[in-house]
């Protein structure tokens, strides 16, 4: 792996697709996600306010974190994890901490082609505050 700087400790939330989340018709209102702030590198517990059509079913929040370029070095290793609450992420409230306990059950390892790798990272340095 090429661990051009470009392509490391970027951490972003981006909404993506879930096949899981997709399956249970998820996100129903209620349930509960995980953001990653951009102002303020910060997680950040929210809930879903309403009821979303079929068709944004299995179109989540996302962290995504990128280890750099592959071998080729036509790809980015990106880590992603969907941050729907009993999908990939559990949440629980921590009530001796007073804040959440945020425990990522799995973790996917993919390689995005470059180009799709910065229009993600585009999509997040043109925004501001929490961004899905
Ligand atoms: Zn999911």
């Amino acid at each position: 792996m090429v661990n051009d700087a470009k392509y490391m400790e970027v951490f972003m939330s981006r909404i993506m697709p879930c096949e899981k989340c997709r399956l249970r018709e998820s996100p129903k209102k209620g349930q509960r996600f995980i953001l990653f702030g951009g102002t303020s590198q910060k997680y950040r517990v929210e809930v879903v306010e309403s009821n979303l059509p079929i068709k944004r079913h299995g179109l989540t929040p996302h962290f995504v974190q990128a280890f750099g370029l592959n071998k080729a070095g036509d790809g980015v290793v990106v880590i992603s994890n969907c941050c729907m609450e009993g999908c990939e992420v559990d949440i629980e409230w921590n009530s001796k901490s007073g804040i959440y306990d945020i425990d990522f059950k799995i973790v996917n390892a993919i390689t995005l082609p470059i180009k799709d790798w910065e229009a993600l990272v585009q999509r997040w340095h043109g925004s501001t505050g929490y961004e899905l």
